[in-house]
């Protein structure tokens, strides 16, 4: 079996305009549709949106006596309105894991409840060097020593009230999306860069005019950041479930950004055997660069599954991602390495 030719200018194109559509974990609405539009030009899938508001495409395939399944979360990190200061600035609540530090001097938006976008950007409180010295260093950098500064003219809580700014209304942070030398560099490849993976092996199937061997589901998930997305949405026949998520890089880790990896084990134990050993079997016979790692700090969304009760074998690969939950970053390599082994997948006995 030859693999499906990949035009990684395809899969990179779409993965750029992904990353910049906001999708913090519970306003990912925008970021689901843009999915959905691209997939609706295959007349191979049947799209259907579940109540949860995940996104999940049907492929026939030349048999279903064991349908599979797999999983790549749209959802991102983010931000939500804590408090309206009277100073005007606001004070914010995470959303998911995200790291203040990293995202500090990022500009944002406020989305309002009624659909209106407010720029600002997110500063320590004793910002600057003139005014506290060596303690805009010292201040640390979490949820009370950081705050939103509106690019509005307020000084009051009535004044950003006045915007249509209340508690609880969504921020995200800019991506800041960066190609050099065949780098991606941006916030949230976790995990839009998977869900590009996704779709483009989509596309490279069905531009070959190939169909899976087993009909397969494709479940865009909403909620995996704050650990619940696929506990809803697969289907109770499907036997086998891959969640595609990014490979923790760094000191101690096998992964790398330019290869796929397979986690053998997070922090929710150990995944399938059977099913991660056939996944490296499939990579040995394609000549995938593939590398085996554990997290250890790591949930996915096939656990969630698991926890939800799904009886299925779960495993996980995805491409090699520097500095997670951080200013991260990948290598086209590591995406390439990752369509492949989901080509490769879909076309295994
Ligand atoms: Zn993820």
């Amino acid at each position: 079996m030859t693999l499906p030719n990949i035009d990684s200018a395809y899969l990179t194109n779409f993965l750029v305009d992904l990353l910049n559509i906001p999708s913090p974990t519970g306003f990912t609405e925008d970021a689901i549709a843009f999915v959905e539009k691209e997939l609706s030009d295959f007349p191979q899938l049947k799209l259907n949106r579940t109540r949860k508001g995940a996104l999940v495409a049907v492929w026939e395939g030349q048999k279903s006596d064991s349908p599979r399944a797999l999983t790549a979360h749209v959802d991102t990190l983010g931000a939500m309105v804590k408090e309206i200061k009277s100073s005007g600035r606001l004070s914010i609540t995470r959303i998911g894991g995200l790291l203040l530090p990293a995202v500090e001097t990022e500009g944002c938006w406020v989305h309002t409840s009624k659909g209106e976008k407010i720029r600002g950007s997110l500063l320590v409180n004793k910002a600057s060097g003139h005014v506290h010295g060596v303690k805009a260093m010292e201040t640390k950098r979490d949820e009370d020593g950081m705050e939103i500064r509106l690019d509005a003219k307020v000084s009051s809580v009535d004044d950003v009230k006045d915007l249509g700014i209340q508690v609880g209304d969504f921020i995200s942070f800019d991506p800041r999306v960066e190609l050099t030398n065949g780098f991606i560099r941006s916030r949230f490849l976790d995990d839009k860069a998977c869900v590009a993976v996704i779709v483009a092996a989509i596309k490279y199937l069905a531009d070959s005019g190939k169909q899976p061997t087993q009909t397969t589901y494709f479940h865009i998930s909403n909620y995996e950041e704050v650990g619940h997305g696929a506990s809803a949405g697969i289907p109770a026949e499907v036997t086998e479930l891959i969640a595609v998520d990014m490979a923790a890089v760094g000191a101690g880790q096998t992964s790398d950004e330019f290869h796929a990896t397979i986690c053998v084990k997070d922090s929710g134990g150990p995944y399938h055997h059977g099913l991660s050993n056939k996944l490296r079997e499939l990579a040995d016979t394609h000549e995938i660069p593939y590398k085996v790692d554990i997290y250890p700090y790591y949930g996915s969304d096939g656990e969630a599954f698991w926890r939800a009760g799904g009886d299925v074998a779960v495993a996980l690969i995805g491409p090699g991602v520097d500095a997670s939950h951080n200013y991260e970053r990948t290598h086209t390599e590591a995406l390439e390495a990752t369509t492949n082994w989901i080509l490769a997948y879909l076309l295994s006995d």
